[in-house]
């Protein structure tokens, strides 16, 4: 059986980062299936298809062809396409972050994705990370991690990152309260919630560097 880590938590714990270098470090590969919901809603929105017209949202959807591809290093984000269009930035943007929990709570877009999900771990080993990866998507992961982080700490680095992307300065309270409804439209949806699985390894990160939170995994999972 292959090796899966599952690596969940609301939005801005540092996820992508973190699960990219575990990824790395132990040889295994990385899915960011939260890239797969913002791509998905970045198509449905292109399209111009009502977010609340489940049918055509489907149709959408369906037959879309999604491809992670990791980068040279894990310094770098892997790509995004959907449809052989690279959206790797276009998914992140303002417009984006603020529908893609909306897309991502209908009940037959997840099927869609959560399926795929799946799929991608008979190509070999692999760290996942979104919200639902240790109590749906892989339950029999041999390693739950659920990271957190404090919502002032999780809008300070998210206002760094975008600061590193040239982006214009944010204010902190309004970054808090964009991330906080996020993470409570997550939490309230009716299928799949955001929300710890019984047996994950609760890690907060506030007081830790990226290589302690890394190594820290890492540990648990050769233990
Ligand atoms: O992790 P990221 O912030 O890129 O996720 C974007 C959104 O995708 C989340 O806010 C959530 O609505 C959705 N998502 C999800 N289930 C996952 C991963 C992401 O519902 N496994």
């Amino acid at each position: 059986r292959r090796p899966v880590v599952a690596i969940d938590g609301p939005a801005g714990a540092g996820k992508s980062t973190v699960t990219r270098r575990v990824a790395s470090k132990l040889g295994l590969l990385h899915l960011d299936t939260g890239a797969m919901y913002r791509a998905v809603t970045w198509l449905v929105l292109e399209t111009g298809v009502a977010l609340d017209d489940e049918a055509r949202v489907v149709e959408t959807i369906a037959p879309a062809a999604i491809e992670l591809v990791p980068a040279a290093t894990p310094d770098e984000p892997a790509r995004t396409y959907i449809n052989g269009k690279d959206v790797t930035e276009a998914i992140r943007t303002t417009h984006v972050t603020q529908h893609v929990s909306q897309v991502s709570a209908l009940p037959a877009v997840r099927r869609m994705l959560v399926a795929r999900q799946q799929r991608y771990g008979d190509r070999g080993g692999i760290v996942a990370e979104g919200r639902d990866i240790g109590t749906h998507v892989f339950p029999d992961a041999e390693l739950k991690i659920f990271l957190t982080a404090s919502l002032p700490e999780r809008a300070r680095r998210r206002a760094r990152d975008l600061e590193q992307q040239g982006r214009a300065p944010v204010d902190l309270a309004q970054l808090e309260g964009e991330i906080a409804r996020r993470d409570d439209y997550d939490r309230s949806r009716a299928v799949a919630p955001l929300t710890k699985a019984d047996d994950a390894i609760e890690l907060l990160t506030d007081n830790l560097s990226l290589v302690a939170v890394v190594d820290r995994i890492a540990q648990l999972y050769r233990q």
